[in-house]
C-alpha cells in the first residue's frame, strides 16, 4: 500500500488533502500542525497516522491526551517535523505556510519520496538548492499551486522549448474593484475575503496584495525553467481557467474546472494517473463570461518587485519572502497599512542587496536560512523606524 505523509495538515491545503485521503488506499505514515491540537488529533484518528506531530512543543502533553488509545505516536517541536518529514513515505504533501515549511520539504525529498509542492515559499527562497536536491536524491516534485499544477497538465507530452509564453491567471484578490486611494485604508478584514477561493488567512491577503501572484511568477520560472519574460500575469476574476500555456504554433493549451484546491491536490496524488474526484463539474451553459485584463502595476507593485528579483536572482528571492512575511506580520498587527507592505519589503531589499551573500546562488539550507532570518529583521527594524516617524 502506498505510504502518505502531510506536512500542514491542519491548514486549508492539508484539510482538502485530508479530504480526499479519507477514502483513498494509502497508509498514512506523519501527519504534521502548527498549534491545532484538536484536528491534528482528529485526522490522525481517522486515518490511523502512524505519528502526529505539532510544531509548538508546549502543545505536547495536549496532543498526548487528544490521542490517548489511539495507537498514534506523538511529538512535537520543529525537530520533530523535520524528523516526521523525514520517515521513509512514497508521496508527501508540503502544506506548511511560509519559510518554515522549506527544511521538512527537504527533509522528505532526502527520502526520495514525491513531494506534492503547494508550500510556493520553498522554490521561491531557495530553488535551485530545492531542484538541484530532488535530482541528488532521484526524488520528484509535482506542483499543487493550482497555476502550477494548470500549467504542469498543459506540458504534459509536450517539449518545453515550443513554448512561447505561461499564462498565469491571477483573480485579482477581495480588493481587485476598489479604488488606488481606497486601498490604503483597506483593514485586515477587508483583505481577508476571497472571491472564489477558500484559503488560509495568509494567502488570503496575499492575493488581495498579489504578493501571492508575484511568489507564484518566481516560483514558475523555477519550476518550468523559462525565463522571466515568458510568464505574463493576467487577470480573470472567474478563476475558472486555472492557468494556460502558448507554444509556437499558436495554440493555446489551458486548465479549467471549479476553484477548488482538490483538483490540484488530487491530480498530484494520484499523477501520472487521473482519478475519479469528488469536485463540483464545471456547466458551460450556465457559466456565464470569462472577462480578462492585464494588472495595474501601479495597483500592485509586488509583481514588479517579483521582476527585480527575478532579474537580481541569488539570494534575492529569500530576502523577497521573507520581507513580505515580515510586512504580512505588521499588517496582521495593525502596525503597517495595506500598500505599506510593498514599500517595506522593496526597502528591505534595497538595504540588503548591499550583502556579499544577496547576489550568490544558495550553498545550502543554513545560508538561505540564515539570509531570511537577516531580512526579517532588517524589516522589522525598518518597520520599527516607520512606526516613530
Ligand atoms: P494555512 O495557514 O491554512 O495552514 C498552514 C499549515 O501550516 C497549518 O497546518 C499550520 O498549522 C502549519 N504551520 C504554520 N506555521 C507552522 C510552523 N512554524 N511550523 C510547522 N507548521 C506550521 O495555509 P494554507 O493551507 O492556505 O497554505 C499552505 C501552503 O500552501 C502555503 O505555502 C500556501 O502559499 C500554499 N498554497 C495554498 C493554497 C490554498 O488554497 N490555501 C493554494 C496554493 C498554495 P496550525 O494551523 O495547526 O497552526
Amino acid at each position: 500500500m502506498r505510504k502518505v505523509s502531510v506536512l500542514g495538515a491542519t491548514g486549508s491545503i492539508g484539510e482538502s488533502t485530508f479530504d480526499l485521503l479519507k477514502d483513498a488506499d494509502v497508509a498514512v505514515v506523519a501527519l504534521t500542525g502548527g498549534r491545532n491540537v484538536a484536528r491534528l488529533a482528529a485526522q490522525a484518528r481517522a486515518l490511523r497516522a502512524e505519528v502526529a506531530v505539532i510544531a509548538d512543543e508546549a502543545l505536547l502533553p495536549d496532543l498526548r491526551a487528544a490521542l490517548t488509545g489511539t495507537g498514534t505516536e506523538a511529538a512535537a517541536g520543529t525537530q520533530a517535523v523535520i524528523e516526521a518529514a523525514s520517515r521513509p513515505a512514497d508521496w508527501v504533501m508540503s502544506a506548511i505556510v511560509g519559510a518554515a515549511g522549506l527544511a521538512p520539504g527537504m527533509a522528505a525529498l532526502a527520502t526520495g519520496a514525491t513531494l506534492a509542492l503547494a508550500n510556493k515559499e520553498s522554490l521561491v527562497t531557495a530553488g535551485p538548492l530545492i531542484l538541484s536536491h530532488a535530482a541528488q536524491h532521484q526524488a520528484r516534485i509535482l506542483p499543487v499551486d493550482s497555476e502550477h499544477s494548470a500549467i504542469f497538465q498543459a506540458l504534459a507530452h509536450e517539449d518545453l522549448s515550443t513554448v512561447t509564453r505561461i499564462l498565469l491567471t491571477a483573480s485579482g484578490g477581495g480588493l481587485r474593484d476598489w479604488p488606488l486611494e481606497r486601498l490604503a485604508r483597506a483593514t485586515l478584514q477587508d483583505a481577508c475575503t476571497h472571491p472564489n477561493w477558500a484559503m488560509g488567512q495568509r494567502i488570503t491577503i496575499d492575493s488581495a496584495s498579489m504578493f501571492n501572484k508575484a511568489l507564484e511568477v518566481i516560483e514558475a520560472r523555477e519550476f518550468f525553467g523559462v525565463t522571466p519574460d515568458q510568464i505574463e500575469v493576467v487577470i480573470h476574476p472567474q478563476s475558472i481557467i486555472h492557468s494556460a500555456v502558448e507554444f509556437q504554433d499558436g495554440a493555446i493549451m489551458a486548465h479549467m474546472g471549479t476553484p477548488d484546491m482538490r483538483h490540484a491536490i488530487g491530480y498530484a496524488l494520484n499523477w501520472p494517473h487521473r482519478a475519479a474526484l469528488p469536485v463540483k463539474r464545471l456547466d458551460f451553459a450556465t457559466l456565464g463570461g470569462l472577462t480578462f485584463a492585464a494588472p495595474d502595476l501601479t495597483r500592485y507593485p509586488a509583481l514588479r518587485l517579483a521582476r527585480e528579483v527575478m532579474a537580481a536572482g541569488g539570494l534575492a528571492g529569500a530576502v523577497f519572502n521573507a520581507a513580505k512575511e515580515s510586512a504580512l506580520d505588521h499588517f496582521i498587527a495593525g502596525t503597517l497599512g495595506f500598500l505599506q507592505m510593498a514599500d517595506l519589503v522593496q526597502a528591505t531589499l534595497t538595504a540588503l542587496s548591499r550583502e556579499s551573500d544577496f547576489h550568490q546562488s544558495p550553498k545550502g539550507l543554513a545560508q538561505v536560512l540564515a539570509m531570511d532570518h537577516l531580512a526579517r529583521k532588517t524589516a522589522h527594524q525598518i518597520a520599527a523606524e516607520w512606526g516613530r516617524a
